[in-house]
């Protein structure tokens, strides 16, 4: 079988884990892995360089790889937290233990495919810092490619007595399904003898029956416990136009007979997938049972083990019902900055180690339930605490004028000032510092003035003093306002002497000190504050209508004003506006210096809900 692959690739050590001093907890498959590399299970494996049939890896060498898993995404949507989930326990496992992971584009349904999902896949796994099919850059595999293979291999099931065309109408098919108390009824077609079974397949391929007229169906057993054995669909006839294959076929193969194929002939060892799927490991074991009898597939087969897929509460992750967001233009795209896909975690400010620590935190198990969405901010919190410089921002601004300023130094005196621009950096670690003046007039959080303070309050109001953070003592004298009582101006007079790192600054005790940004150097910068995009925690459970929870107030854009340092950061830069929480230069909209434009990562604390 043809490959894009390269041969022999040897086995890649890809991403780095989340963290060095993150732990990786022994897990259900952590422990099936270690059982069969102690055992050899599957250590007499070959491998022909690419993916193909039992022949075609016979005559290819011991296989590098230790273990093989697989992620294969339907590239009809972009991935989701979910998956990047899946992408971590199926790359990680394979680093973890000398294997490689396969990318494959699970392409079999003609009708949903879009290069630009494929891409988008791609770009994630890449970004979570992960490489596929054992080399940098290798094409991903593809399902359609085996297309041929899945013929040929239903063709054998039907010499073998295994498969058989059903004629029945879906609708009496259904009924002879049985259900969970009722065994099923055999179809009247299912005595065929394997030549009008085999003649009936052809003329499907063929194109001589319409859309729907029969199905090619597993011969196992209708009154199974497990419905899904009894006899299951394996192939229909279906015209459309695929992205690989173009009109070739005019029939198709299902899901669940395609994907234990897939993954034999690409000598995955561990097939790793969802809980849902637990009901069709006996079909899967039963087609791998078949093939392998009939020598069309490698020995040893592929085992399938089902973990339970992540849920965080406020969010959804069904591709479908993100897409209606989209289209219905409920957010700005696949990568607003609310959404749960990895384009917009990522444009919302979260790394890959952020993703890394949050699969490590919810381990990976067989036990269902929820993930609170707090955990995935606390990890972002987590890795951004010791690598995002802090800055200003004055978010709600007010100006503060220091009346007495001129007189203490000299009429247009700036005074420049510094701070570091990480305070707890890792040793060895070597921090800019951040560079800004102060002046005569400065812009101040609103917040932090009140005019008639509340019991306890140790900021601004008239006759008590704080400290501007990095720079000087303040007394305030009062405040300006407008005719409708707005306050437009606060006021203080500078303490000479006590500017913050020089000798005897601190002779002048202040209760509190507050951020600020000077006016002659503060830049205008938008930034978006987004919280949960549900007010719900579970928007779509129990069928419920996930639209009616959206949340009204999950963007507030404001005009804030933040020091040089910030104006100047790089697309994707994150910060922390010290006391404000962390941010990211959005990467689509922010120029860097001319304008700046701020996404609200996560804040400081976990403060939602209180
Ligand atoms: P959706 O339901 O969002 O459409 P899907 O399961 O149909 O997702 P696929 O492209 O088929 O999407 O998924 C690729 C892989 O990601 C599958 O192995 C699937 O089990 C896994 N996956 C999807 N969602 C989650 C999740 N929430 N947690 C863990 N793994 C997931
Ligand atoms: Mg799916």
């Amino acid at each position: 079988m043809s490959s894009p692959t390269p041969t022999n690739p040897k086995p890649t050590a890809s991403a780095p884990s989340a963290t060095a001093d993150t732990p990786k907890l022994s897990n259900f498959l952590r422990q099936i892995i270690e059982s069969d590399l102690a055992n050899g299970t599957y250590a007499q494996r070959k491998w022909a360089g690419s993916p193909g049939d039992a022949a075609h890896h016979a005559a290819g060498q011991p296989d590098p790889a230790k273990i093989r898993t697989r992620f294969p995404p339907e590239p009809n949507g972009y991935l989701h937290v979910g998956h990047a989930k899946s992408i971590c326990v199926n790359f990680g496992l394979a680093r973890d233990y000398g294997g490689v992971c396969h990318l494959r584009f699970d392409d079999t349904n003609p009708e949903k495919e879009d290069i630009e999902y494929v891409n988008s896949i791609v770009d994630a796994i890449k970004w979570l810092g992960f490489e596929w099919n054992g080399t940098k850059d290798a094409a991903p595999y593809q399902a359609s490619d085996y297309f041929d293979f899945m013929y040929r291999a239903a063709e054998y099931l039907i010499e073998s007595g295994h498969a058989y065309v059903d004629e029945q109408t879906p609708e009496q098919m259904r009924v002879n399904r049985g259900d969970f108390g009722k065994p099923g009824t055999d179809s009247p077609y299912r005595n065929h003898t394997s030549a009008e079974n085999l003649s009936r397949f052809r003329q499907m391929r063929d194109g001589l029956y319409p859309d729907g007229a029969m199905v090619l169906r597993a011969k196992i057993d209708m009154a199974s416990p497990n419905i899904n054995m009894r006899d299951p669909a394996i192939y229909r006839i279906r015209r459309a136009t695929h992205h690989n294959t173009g009109d070739t076929w005019c029939i198709y193969p299902m899901y669940t007979y395609a994907h234990p194929i897939e993954d034999a002939l690409e000598q995955i060892t561990h097939s790793i997938c969802t809980l849902e799927f637990e009901d069709q490991r006996p079909f899967y074991d039963w087609l791998m049972n078949r093939l392998c009898e009939g020598g069309l597939l490698a020995h040893p087969a592929p085992h399938q083990y089902e973990f339970s897929r992540l849920n965080l509460t406020y969010v959804i992750t069904s591709k479908r019902k993100l897409a209606q967001l989209v289209y219905d233009k409920r957010v700005s795209g696949w990568d607003d900055p609310r959404m749960p896909t990895i384009v917009g975690l990522r444009r919302r400010g979260y790394t890959p180690e952020s993703l890394h620590l949050m699969h490590e935190r919810t381990g990976t198990s067989k036990a269902g339930g929820w993930t609170d969405y707090s955990v995935l901010e606390g990890c972002l919190r987590d890795d951004l605490e010791t690598k995002a410089y802090r800055g200003f921002a004055v978010l709600n601004p007010v100006k503060l004028i220091m009346t007495n300023w001129d007189d203490v130094f000299a009429p247009g005196h700036l005074e420049s000032c510094t701070q570091p621009a990480l305070p707890h950096a890792a040793e060895g670690v070597e921090v800019p510092t951040r560079h800004f003046t102060i002046g005569k007039e400065v812009w101040i959080e609103r917040e932090d003035f009140e005019e008639m303070p509340p019991k306890g309050y140790k900021r601004l109001f008239p006759g008590n003093k704080v400290r501007l953070k990095g720079g000087y003592v303040i007394e305030c004298t009062g405040c300006i306002k407008d005719i409708n009582g707005t306050i437009t101006d606060v006021l203080a007079n500078v303490v000479p002497d006590t500017k913050s790192g020089t000798p005897g600054s601190d002779l002048v005790k202040v209760k509190a000190a507050i951020t600020w940004v000077g006016v002659a150097n503060g830049v205008n910068a938008e930034v978006r504050m987004y919280d949960r995009l549900f007010l719900d925690a579970h928007p779509d459970a129990g069928g419920k209508d996930f639209i009616e929870s959206l949340n009204p107030n999950s963007l507030k854009v404001v005009t804030a004003i933040v020091e040089p340092s910030l104006a100047n950061a790089l697309p994707d830069q994150k910060f922390q506006f010290e006391r404000h929480g962390y941010f990211v230069a959005d990467r689509v909209d922010h120029v860097q210096g001319t304008k700046p434009v701020f996404n609200l990562a996560v804040g400081l604390k976990d403060s939602w809900g209180k």
